[in-house]
């Protein structure tokens, strides 16, 4: 597709946008026009015929882990919380292989594409022996696929030998992780608003690392210029861990390790008080919402409007695939939709504010303020959503039937200016043949 012609997503049948009633134009990978209610684009374009699509901004997936496609469901993870939860999945995932990853990698990413999803992150963080060019492995699917990405570096050193939760063979020390890091981000991370690639530094938990490593990472990441990402305040367990461990709360150890900053998200934050929240508001520190990881481990509700009005921006992240267990980005807006309505009520929580977490909010998680929003200037990323399945018959407002109605399937997506997904696929994708191929890497890792 010629980058520098225009296209125009004419007259849609809804659009997340104010003074797009009859579309946009798109050019060069950005949008370069809005075509307000009675006009007409201002440059000649070729038309895409919208009017049996809702368009949204590409979705952004703001936390997740790809490998975890492989351990769906697994019956020894299954009814447990968050620790017994990973006691039970370290030493299946300790036997990852490179091909493994790939496949897994690579289910992830066409799920959340066929979801609507145009940027995802991952925190990748088990690197058993062999298993050194995990990134490299995720940063050639992403490439293939076409889907934009911040994929992180992530670490773990501390093992049961030292009083942490994973094996040992999975850990690696710290040395080897912080030349790694520098290395990924040497060799993949892409600078400016068209940037498809990006690395981000990514300690598992404070609780799988130890305080030196915390330290060197944030110094890294500052050094590099490059974001900082981990899981932070989803259990009560891990209060308690840390005020044993380091005899204070998450939060404050964060700080002490220099992480309490703009640079950094985090996942989950479930458990932070109100004084810990107006601190992560002045710190310009943005949270990732994983409802139904959050659901499925019981782990708790993130008080996203308490955050929010503490100036907190929230995103929203599907998490992993052994925690939700799929990575489809346009139902986890209905779950968070549904788990926020019911913790705050009808007065304070719309399918809008799901759709602006996973979209503005999820922006600034991964700090690309270019995208996650239908406006002049921003990037091409959009998904397009048709309602012509049995669960939309008879809908009213078609934005708001993609979340109550339960959207599940984007119709096409485009990242960048060029479409990746078409009629409801990605062109090249054997489907059934990936679907047997992963299934196979699955067992085989199941089974050991
Ligand atoms: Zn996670």
């Amino acid at each position: 597709m010629d980058p520098t012609r225009a296209i125009w997503i004419k007259d849609p049948l809804g659009i997340l946008a104010d003074g797009a009633e009859r579309g946009i134009v798109v050019q060069n990978g950005r949008i370069v026009e809005l075509v307000p209610k009675g006009g007409q684009p201002s440059i000649s374009a070729v038309f895409f015929e919208a009017g049996d699509h809702v368009v949204l901004p590409g979705l952004i997936n703001t936390h997740h882990h790809f490998y975890q496609t492989l351990t769906r469901a697994l019956p020894a993870a299954l009814d447990r919380e968050l620790f017994p939860w990973l006691q039970a999945l370290y030493p299946v995932w300790a036997r990852l292989t490179p091909d493994a990853l790939n496949l897994g990698v690579t289910v992830a990413m066409s799920e959340l594409l066929l979801s609507g999803c145009t940027t995802t992150t991952d925190h990748h963080y088990v690197f058993p022996a062999g298993l050194e060019d995990a990134v490299g492995i995720e940063v050639a699917a992403a490439k293939r696929l076409g889907i934009r990405v911040l994929l992180t570096r992530g670490s773990m050193n501390r093992s049961q030998r030292d009083g942490g939760l994973p094996p040992d063979s999975v850990v690696q020390d710290e040395d080897t992780i912080l030349a790694d890091s520098a290395r990924v981000v040497a060799k993949h991370h892409q600078r400016g608003a068209d940037a498809m690639v990006q690395i981000a530094l990514a300690p598992c938990s404070p609780f799988s690392v130890t305080t030196s490593l915390m330290r060197a990472t944030a110094d890294l990441a500052d050094k590099l210029d490059v974001r900082l990402h981990t899981h932070l305040a989803e259990t009560e367990d891990e209060n308690t861990f840390c005020e044993q461990m380091h005899g204070c709360r998450p939060l404050d150890y964060l700080e002490q390790c220099g992480w309490l900053n703009a640079r950094t998200w985090l996942a989950h934050g479930i458990f932070f008080n109100s004084e810990e929240m107006k601190r992560l508001g002045k710190a310009r520190t943005a949270i990732s919402h994983c409802a139904c990881s959050n659901q499925l481990l019981a782990s708790g509700c993130c008080p996203v409007c308490e955050m929010e009005e503490a100036g907190v921006a929230i995103g929203l992240g599907v998490d992993g695939s052994a925690s939700n267990d799929g990575s489809n980005l346009m139902q986890e807006v209905r779950a968070a939709f549904l788990l926020q309505r019911a913790r705050y009520g009808v007065g304070r929580i719309s399918h809008k504010d799901a759709l602006r977490w996973a979209t503005k909010g999820s922006a600034a998680c991964v700090g690309r303020p270019e995208l996650g929003e239908i406006a002049v200037g921003k990037a091409a990323d959009l998904a397009l959503f048709k309602l012509d399945e049995l669960r939309f018959s008879g809908h009213g407002d078609p934005l708001a039937a993609l979340v109550l109605c339960g959207a599940h399937r984007a119709d096409r997506v485009m990242v960048g200016g060029n479409w990746v997904v078409m009629d409801g696929a990605i062109p090249g994708l054997d489907v059934p043949d990936l679907i047997r191929r992963h299934s196979a890497a699955a067992h085989a890792m199941q089974v050991g």
